[in-house]
């Protein structure tokens, strides 16, 4: 499965790649968004949303666990799962009924849903980097299936 690392001096630069996933992942996308806190995950999500032409706040639902998004038809899911306490209570929540195959889903700490979530077309991994004096992030973007694949293949062109 393809996957890359690419280092974000900014928040700028955080957001034109969201929009670049955007812009490539079809209906149904499912993305896992790793990261400790402050690595950048939510800003991803913003620039994700905000490119496909949502305006106004994206906050993350940190007490609701998930906020839907409805942009030109397609349904997008934004979770937060840091304050799951265990991963069955995503059921409770109705956290399952979301994965359609036709929703987008981004899913932040999905580690803490193990067992609950489908599997997801990408992984973003985001850390805390320092390079040359400027603090960013490393997003790592690996592939779980052949749509990650497709869209990792069409970011790079
Ligand atoms: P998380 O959801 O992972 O906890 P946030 O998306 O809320 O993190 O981001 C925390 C802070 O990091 C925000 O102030 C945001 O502007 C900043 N930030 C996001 N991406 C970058 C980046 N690539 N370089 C520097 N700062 C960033
Ligand atoms: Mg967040």
């Amino acid at each position: 499965m393809a996957g890359f690392s690419v280092f974000l001096a900014d928040e700028a630069a955080q957001l034109s790649l969201a929009a670049e996933l955007a812009h490539h992942a079809p209906a149904g996308t499912v993305i896992f968004l790793q990261g400790d806190l402050g690595a950048g995950k939510t800003t991803l999500v913003r620039g994700f949303l905000q490119a496909l032409g949502h305006v106004g706040a994206v906050k993350s639902p940190t007490y609701t666990l998930v906020e839907p998004y409805e942009i030109n038809g397609q349904g997008i899911y934004h979770f937060d799962l840091y304050r799951l306490g265990e991963p069955d209570e995503l059921e409770y929540a109705g956290g399952r009924d979301y994965f359609d195959g036709e929703s987008i889903c981004l899913i932040e700490w999905p580690e803490k849903a193990a067992g609950y979530l489908p599997v997801a077309d990408l992984l973003c991994e985001l850390a805390y980097e320092t390079r040359n004096g400027v603090q960013g992030r490393t997003c790592k973007l690996q592939a779980g299936t052949e749509k990650g694949d497709k869209i990792i293949a069409a970011l790079s062109n």
